[in-house]
C-alpha cells in the first residue's frame, strides 16, 4: 500500500475563503497532508460564514489554521549494539479553545512537522463533535517501532519524555496513542513521566493499562465507535449491517475492533491489510487468529494465509480495496484510497464508506463517493470514539474510579449516536441533507469559533 499526495486545489473553497488557503500554503510550504486537511474544512465553510460573517470578520479561521504552540525536540537514546540513534519528536499543541490538548502520539518514519499538523488540526474538529471537555493537540515521531526490541522501544520512549513531559499535564496536554504506539509504548512514557516528575498523575495520558488507570473499552473504542457510527448511517437510511460482506484496510488496533464489532453485528468482514499487502478470507476474518498474531506475535498479514491453510490468500500487489464488498471501513492511514479505488468500490456496488483511519480517502476519492451516491462518513466523526472514550478515562482519572466495560460501551454508543445526530442535524440545517462532511466539518468548527470568540482575541 503506498500513501499519496494531493494536490492543493482552491476551487473547492468558496471565494471568500480563498485568500486564508492561500496563506496557509504560502507559510506552510511542502506541507502536503496539512494543506489537504485545511482545504477539506474550508471547502465546507462558505455556507457557513455567508451565514456568519462575523466568524470572517474576527478572523477566526485564519487563527484556526495557526497552532497555538508547536514543539519540536530531538530524541537521542542508543540501541541494542550501542549504537547512537537519533529521532525527531514533535507535539503540535493546535487548540486549547474546550479544553486541555487532546490527541494521540504517532510512531512511524513517514511522521513529519506537517503530518502531526494535519492531524492536530482534525483533531480539534472531531474533539469538538464529541461534545466534550477536550482540545486538539497531536503528536510524535519518525522513530520506527518495527523491528526494535521491548529494550529499544522502552528507551526510545524514555528519551522522547525525558522532553515531551515538561509540556504536558492532565489540564495542559493530555497524549495518547495512535500509529505505532499501543500499550506497550503508552505503558514506557507513562512510567518515565512519573519518574521525572515524581507524581502519579493518572490523567497525564490516555490508553493507559487496565491495572493502572485505564479505561474499559479504550483499546476496543476507536474501531467498535467507527461501526457504531457506520450502523447509524445505515439505519437512518434505512439499511443495516447485518448480513453484509465489509472490507477492512489496516490490521492494528482500529481496524481488528472495527472487524470485532462488524462481526458481532452480524457482517462478514472478507479482508484486511497491512503495508505488506491484503489477505482475502471469505469465510470472515478469523479474529483470535489476527489479534495473536498482530497484537502478541506482532507479525505481517501474510502469517494470516499461512496459518489458515488454503482457507485464506495473500494478495501484495494490488489494493484491498479490490476486493468486493458493500461495506469498506478504510483503518489504516491518509490517503490510502485514492479515487480510482473509490471508482472500483462503487463498481463493485459498495453503498457505505466509513472512515476508521484519518483522512484515508482522498478529495478525489470523496467526490467518487459523494457523486455516486454512496453513503460517506468522514473520519473527523466517525472515529471519535476513541478520543471520547480517551475523555471518559480521564473522567474515571479525575474521579479515582473504574467503570465496568458495559457502562463505558454503552457511553461510548450513545456518544457515537449523538455525534450521528448532530452532523446529519447540522447537514439538514443548511440543506445538505445526507453531506456527512459539511456536517461534520460546519458542527465541530461552529463550536470551536463560538468558544474562540467568548474569550476575545485568542
Ligand atoms: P496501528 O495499530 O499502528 O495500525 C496501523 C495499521 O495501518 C497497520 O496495519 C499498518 O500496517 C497500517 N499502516 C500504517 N501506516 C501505513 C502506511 N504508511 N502504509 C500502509 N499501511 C500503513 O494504528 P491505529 O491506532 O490502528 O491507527 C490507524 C488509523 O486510525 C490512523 O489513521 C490513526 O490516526 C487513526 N486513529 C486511531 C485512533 C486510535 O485510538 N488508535 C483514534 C482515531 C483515529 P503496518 O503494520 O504494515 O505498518
Amino acid at each position: 500500500m503506498t500513501t499519496l499526495t494531493h494536490a492543493p486545489a482552491e476551487s473547492t473553497i468558496d471565494p471568500s475563503l480563498r485568500h486564508v488557503y492561500r496563506e496557509v500554503l504560502r507559510r506552510n510550504a511542502g506541507e502536503h497532508e496539512f494543506h489537504q486537511a485545511v482545504e477539506e474544512v474550508l471547502g465546507s465553510l462558505g455556507p457557513v460564514v455567508k451565514r456568519h460573517p462575523h466568524y470572517l470578520d474576527e478572523r477566526v479561521i485564519e487563527r484556526l489554521c495557526e497552532p497555538e504552540r508547536q514543539i519540536i525536540f530531538r530524541v537521542p537514546w542508543t540501541d541494542d549494539a550501542g549504537q547512537v540513534q537519533i529521532n525527531r519528536g514533535f507535539r503540535v499543541e493546535y487548540s486549547s479553545v474546550l479544553g486541555p490538548y487532546k490527541g494521540g502520539l504517532r510512531f512511524h518514519p513517514s511522521v513529519l512537522l506537517g503530518t502531526v499538523k494535519f492531524l492536530g488540526f482534525e483533531q480539534i474538529f472531531k474533539n469538538a463533535l464529541t461534545g466534550m471537555p477536550i482540545g486538539g493537540g497531536k503528536g510524535g515521531s519518525d522513530f520506527d517501532p518495527k523491528g526494535r526490541s521491548d529494550t529499544e522501544v522502552m528507551r526510545f520512549c524514555q528519551s522522547f519524555m525525558t522532553e515531551l513531559y515538561r509540556h504536558l499535564g492532565e489540564y495542559t496536554d493530555v497524549p495518547a496513542g495512535d500509529i505505532g504506539v499501543g500499550g506497550r509504548e503508552i505503558g514506557y512514557l507513562f512510567g518515565q513521566y512519573k519518574r521525572i516528575t515524581n507524581r502519579y498523575e493518572a490523567g497525564v495520558l490516555t490508553g493507559k493499562g487496565l491495572a493502572w488507570g485505564g479505561s474499559r473499552a479504550r483499546t476496543e473504542a476507536t474501531g467498535y465507535g467507527t461501526v457504531y457510527f457506520a450502523d447509524e448511517m445505515a439505519r437512518h437510511a434505512g439499511r443495516s449491517l447485518e448480513g453484509k460482506r465489509v472490507v477492512v484496510s489496516g490490521s492494528g488496533n482500529v481496524a481488528i475492533y472495527a472487524v470485532e464489532k462488524v462481526t458481532e453485528l452480524g457482517g462478514t468482514v472478507v479482508a484486511c491489510s497491512d503495508s505488506s499487502g491484503y489477505v482475502v478470507d471469505e469465510d470472515g476474518i478469523d479474529l483470535d487468529l489476527l489479534k495473536d498474531l498482530k497484537e502478541v506475535r506482532r507479525e505481517r498479514v501474510g502469517a494470516y494465509a499461512e496459518e489458515r491453510g488454503g482457507r485464506a490468500r495473500l494478495v501484495q500487489d494490488g489494493s484491498v480495496w479490490d476486493v468486493p464488498c458493500e461495506v469498506a471501513l478504510p483503518c489504516a492511514t491518509q490517503n490510502e484510497l485514492d479515487d480510482e479505488a473509490a471508482r472500483t468500490l462503487v463498481r463493485n456496488g459498495t453503498w457505505l464508506v466509513a472512515e476508521g483511519a484519518n483522512m484515508p480517502s482522498t478529495p478525489a476519492a470523496v467526490r467518487v463517493f459523494q457523486e455516486a451516491g454512496v453513503l460517506f462518513g468522514p473520519g473527523k466523526a466517525a472515529n471519535a470514539g476513541g478520543v471520547a472514550t480517551s475523555a471518559l478515562e480521564m473522567q474515571q482519572n479525575a474521579s479515582r474510579d473504574s467503570w465496568t466495560f458495559e457502562h463505558t460501551d454503552a457511553r461510548l454508543g450513545e456518544i457515537m449516536r449523538n455525534i450521528h445526530q448532530r452532523v446529519v442535524t447540522t447537514a439538514e440545517d443548511y440543506d445538505r441533507p445526507g453531506d456527512y462532511v459539511f456536517g461534520a466539518n460546519a458542527a465541530g468548527f461552529t463550536s470551536v469559533a463560538d468558544a474562540m470568540l467568548a474569550m476575545g482575541v485568542i
